[in-house]
């Protein structure tokens, strides 16, 4: 999809780089792509990223491959903070098995900090839970501080 298949070792990377069972995150925010790949890379999972790549949206977009894995529900709404409008494919035997754009909650519990120093939630052991106030782009209200954030300026726990 991104290599020029006229050489002998560029196929030989677009062959490593098709995957036989796993999952496919693409149309993720160019800026967004480094903190998605380290989201959904595991001790031993083979990852590759695809950075500033031309989308059919327009702009710029990353693009990671997983391979041998399926993502849970709580990586999916990590991903849905950090890369709202993505879209995921699980592959299996080298086909699209199923394809999702990634659902973006009505809340989020658990997954990201609050970005206010004085927030309850930064000194006690609580779980933060934000609540979505505007869909695109995607903000969130802290339920604790009340506090609005853009999901882009949030880390994840
Ligand atoms: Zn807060």
């Amino acid at each position: 999809m991104t290599l020029e298949p006229s050489t002998g070792s560029s196929t030989r990377i677009r062959h490593v780089e098709a995957i036989s069972n796993g999952t496919v995150v693409d149309h993720i925010p160019a800026i967004a792509t480094l903190k998605v790949a380290q989201l959904l890379t595991g001790s031993n999972d083979q990852v590759f990223v695809g950075m500033n790549l031309r989308s059919s949206r327009g702009g710029r977009k990353g693009v990671v491959k997983i391979a041998g894995r399926e993502l849970d529900q709580r990586t999916l709404s990590c991903l849905a903070l950090l890369a709202p409008g993505a879209t995921v494919s699980i592959i299996r035997n080298y086909e699209v098995a199923e394809k999702i754009t990634v659902p973006v909650p009505e809340r989020f519990e658990g997954v990201a900090k609050c970005a206010n120093p004085n927030c309850v939630t930064t000194h006690e052991k609580w779980t933060t839970r934000f609540a979505v106030v505007c869909k695109d782009p995607l903000t969130v209200r802290c339920i604790y501080c009340e506090r609005s954030f853009a999901a882009a300026d949030l880390s994840l726990l």
